[in-house]
């Protein structure tokens, strides 16, 4: 491995990757971002983006846009299928982690992630989907796309998500994406519906007997300013089944499925404009992140299923302390190894953890449910503070020592 690392190529543009190669650029290095499919506008649910993951945005020179363009959200409030109140978590995050958690339409993140990386000069390319990559010794390495095409670097970001076909080049026998036995149901309705229900700036998560639903602001827009979810057993039917019914009958699933549930569900699922059905992946831990001039971060690297609302903060981390591991190790395959020794642990931490809350989501006897949520009210003050290691992260303030060893220094409160 050479000191000369001036081009990467990155593979994939969701939200790691072009990330990762705006601020590559910033250090002095060449990026050229490829993405599989063209670009558009528009696509996908809602998320939210905790404050370790909106340092690397305010970083990117993005938070302030996001913030006027998304919904700051306040506090996460629990609660059982009959509208009992279990209690509340991550209240006053930018007071004390100094950064908010934000809530958005996936698109309107994408599109300003985008925005933010042709404007600092990266080269994307869409509609190259990566086929193969050549790593041959003196060579520069070569990613080859379906299209027949190829593109030359000196080190290359695998950033292609959950079903990466980078993490087969690193890891040739790779465990594949499995079904974690949870479908997601989601979508985007007007505000005035939770305007009229009383609902605030907080996401609200109820707990069912089977399942779960969420809901929230997401931004100011009238007509999509606010999102829900619904989580479910995938019991009989998977994602493809559900995918090839019509919006009409996947309405009247959600209506049976959360019948007798608390205002405003019933309320939400008739207005939701149109129901995206999702399956909930996960992949088992991979045995290396890197391999000779390439490198794995984000989905691609330690894919998280979604219970922990952690896999966009997490990958967002990873393309600021992957950029932070090239600038202090001129040698690439040590940086790459740096990275990964400093960022596996809290990684798989928050892997294992969103498994965990998966786990609440699943179907329970009606004494079960009634336990659980009364475990969920007498836990809810040690819950809250025992989340403050993920949020209180601050990619920025993490010092990298030579070698292998990496220190977390000035850690926010
Ligand atoms: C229903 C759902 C809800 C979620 N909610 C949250 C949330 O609230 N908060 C949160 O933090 N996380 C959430 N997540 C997780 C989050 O979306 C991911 O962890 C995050 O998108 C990972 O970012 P990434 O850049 O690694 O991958 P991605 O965002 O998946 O981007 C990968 C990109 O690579 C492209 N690609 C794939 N293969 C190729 C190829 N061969 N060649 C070229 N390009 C390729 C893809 O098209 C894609 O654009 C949720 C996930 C799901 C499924």
């Amino acid at each position: 491995m050479t000191n000369r690392f001036r081009k990467a190529l990155v593979i994939g543009a969701g939200i790691a990757g072009p990330i990762a190669a705006i601020l590559l650029r910033r250090i002095g290095i060449e990026a050229q971002v490829f993405e599989a499919w063209p670009h558009s506008t528009g696509i996908g649910g809602g998320l939210q983006i905790a404050p370790n993951g909106m340092h690397v945005l305010a970083d990117a020179g993005l938070a302030s846009d996001l913030m006027r363009r998304g919904s700051i959200c306040e506090s996460i409030d629990f609660y059982a299928q009959s509208g009992a109140r279990l209690g509340s978590v991550n209240r006053d995050m930018a007071r004390r982690f100094g950064q908010p958690s934000l809530s958005m339409r996936r698109a309107v993140l994408n599109e300003a992630i985008i925005e933010k990386a042709w404007s600092s000069h990266v080269e994307l390319f869409f509609e190259k989907r990566l086929a193969r990559i050549e790593d041959r010794p003196d060579q520069p390495i070569v990613a080859h796309f379906t299209d027949g095409s190829s593109a030359e670097g000196d080190f290359l970001i695998g950033a292609d998500g959950v079903h990466s076909a980078v993490r087969d080049h690193v890891v040739p026998d790779a465990p594949k994406p499995f079904d974690t036995g949870l479908l997601g149901f989601g979508g985007f309705l007007p505000r005035s519906l939770l305007e009229a229900a009383g609902a605030g700036p907080n996401l609200a998560m109820t707990f069912g007997r089977s399942g779960f639903f969420g809901y929230g602001y997401c931004g100011p827009e009238p007509r999509h300013g606010a999102m829900c979810w619904s989580t479910q057993p995938t019991h009989d039917r998977d994602a493809a089944a559900f995918r090839a019914m019509d919006q009409a009958a996947l309405r009247q699933h959600l209506r049976r499925f959360h019948a007798g549930w608390h205002d405003p569900i019933p309320q939400m699922i008739d207005a939701l404009e149109e129901i995206v059905v999702t399956a909930t992946l996960d992949v088992a831990t991979l045995s290396t992140w890197s391999r000779g001039r390439t490198l794995l971060i984000g989905d691609a690297a330690h894919a998280t299923s979604p219970h922990a609302g952690q896999g966009a903060s997490i990958a967002l981390e990873d393309a600021y302390r992957l950029v932070c591991a090239l600038r202090d190790q001129p040698d690439t395959g040590i940086a790459f190894q740096n990275f990964e020794s400093e960022r596996r642990p809290r990684a798989e931490q928050i892997v294992a953890l969103a498994r965990r809350n998966g786990n609440q989501k699943r179907e329970f006897s009606a004494s079960g449910a009634w336990i659980r949520d009364r475990m969920i009210k007498v836990m809810m003050p040690f819950t809250a503070r025992s989340w403050d290691w993920i949020y209180g992260y601050d990619p920025r303030k993490v010092t990298a020592q030579p070698g292998t060893s990496f220190q977390r220094d000035r850690q926010a409160a």
